[in-house]
C-alpha cells in the first residue's frame, strides 16, 4: 500500500478522532482533523528517514504522522500538568517567555518521543531491521537528545515551580 506515490490515509485513533494523513512530499506533510488542516514541515521525519529506501522512508513517516495522533492524550496531559504545577507561580516577563519557551520545548520533545515510541512499539523488529540495513547518524541524537529535552526540562520544570 505504501509503495510507489503517497497517498493520502484515512485514520483513526483509539480513543476515536479521526483524520486524514498526507506525506505529500518530502517538504511537506499535512494532517487533517475534520476541518483543521495541520501543515508542517516534515522536521523529525526528514533526519531519521534520510537514506531510506522510499517504501521505508514513506511508511515510517506515515507511521510517525499516525503516532502523534495515537499520543496526543499523552501530550495534552504531560502540557496539562505542566501548566498545572508552573502557570501560578510569580515571575518576571523574561521569566514568564522563559518559562512558556521550556515548557513548549518540553511539549514538543515529548511528543516527539512518544510518537517515535510509538512506531518502535507497534514493530519493533521491522524498525530494528529498517534501520540495521540503513544506519542512520542522526537516530542516536533523535533518541538522546530528545529523551534528555524531555526529562531533563520537564523534571527542572516540576522543581522548579
Ligand atoms: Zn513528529
Amino acid at each position: 500500500m505504501l509503495e510507489g506515490q503517497p497517498v493520502s490515509l484515512r485514520v483513526r485513533s483509539w480513543y476515536g478522532l479521526r483524520a486524514e494523513l498526507d506525506v505529500e512530499d518530502r517538504l511537506w506533510h499535512l494532517v487533517r482533523i475534520g476541518r483543521v488542516r495541520l501543515d508542517h514541515p516534515p522536521v523529525v521525519n526528514t533526519f531519521l528517514r534520510a537514506g531510506l529506501r522510499e517504501a521505508d522512508r514513506l511508511r515510517l513517516s506515515y507511521l510517525h504522522e499516525l503516532g502523534h495522533l495515537q499520543t496526543l492524550p499523552i501530550a495534552l496531559g504531560h502540557a496539562m500538568a505542566l501548566l498545572w504545577v508552573g502557570c501560578r507561580r510569580r515571575r518576571s516577563l523574561p521569566g514568564w517567555v522563559g518559562w512558556i519557551l521550556a515548557v513548549l520545548l518540553a511539549h514538543e520533545a515529548t511528543w516527539e518521543l512518544a510518537s517515535e515510541s510509538y512506531i518502535v512499539l507497534a514493530g519493533r523488529e521491522a524498525y530494528r531491521e529498517t534501520y540495521r540495513r540503513h544506519p542512520n547518524p542522526f537516530s542516536p541524537f533523535f533518541w538522546a537528545g530528545m529523551a534528555l529535552l524531555s526529562f531533563g526540562l520537564t523534571a527542572g520544570l516540576i522543581r522548579r515551580s
